[in-house]
């Protein structure tokens, strides 16, 4: 065992992936990556929701389509546990388009495109607590363990 502090961070499997039936397989690339699920559920994003989620896109000329997109059906949220976890989840996902994404990444496997891009990722430690607050704030998460 590496001594590496265990934290968690905050995916979710978005509306394209879940819509299509491919949660099953981007958990298993997830578990076969080693994280450890340690929250889920599944909700349908209101736009007040989403557009609270990707708030920092606020002035982005995608944000609209983005909570379209975004609550165009039910997606996953997930509590995910590793070493590291936000960098290496941002490495085991791919990057934003999956046709820059490394082979073998959940994007360059499951996306369709940059927007609808099969799953979200926090990108700094800091992000990650509130992200998780975000979908998990009532229920008391535990890592390491
Ligand atoms: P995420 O935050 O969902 O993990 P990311 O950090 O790789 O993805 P961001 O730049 O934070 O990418 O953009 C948030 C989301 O907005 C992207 O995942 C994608 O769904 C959408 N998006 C980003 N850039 C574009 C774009 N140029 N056109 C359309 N949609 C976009
Ligand atoms: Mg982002």
């Amino acid at each position: 065992m590496s001594d590496e502090p265990r934290t968690m961070t905050l995916a979710i499997i978005k509306p394209d992936a879940f819509g299509s039936g491919k949660a099953g397989a981007v958990l298993s690339t997830l578990e076969d990556a080693g994280f450890r699920i340690r929250g889920s559920r599944v909700v349908h994003l209101s736009d007040a929701a989403a557009g609270a989620f990707y708030a920092v896109h606020h002035e982005r000329p995608f944000f609209g389509s983005l909570v379209e997109f975004m609550t165009s059906g039910p997606c996953m949220p997930l509590a995910l546990e590793h070493e590291r976890a936000v960098p290496y989840l941002r490495e085991v996902i791919g990057a934003t388009d999956p046709a820059e994404a490394e082979p073998g990444t959940v994007r360059a496997l499951y996306a369709e495109s940059k927007e609808r891009n099969a799953i979200h990722a926090s990108d700094s430690d800091e992000n990650a607590r509130v992200e998780l607050g975000f979908f998990f704030g009532n229920v008391d998460l535990i890592a390491g363990r």
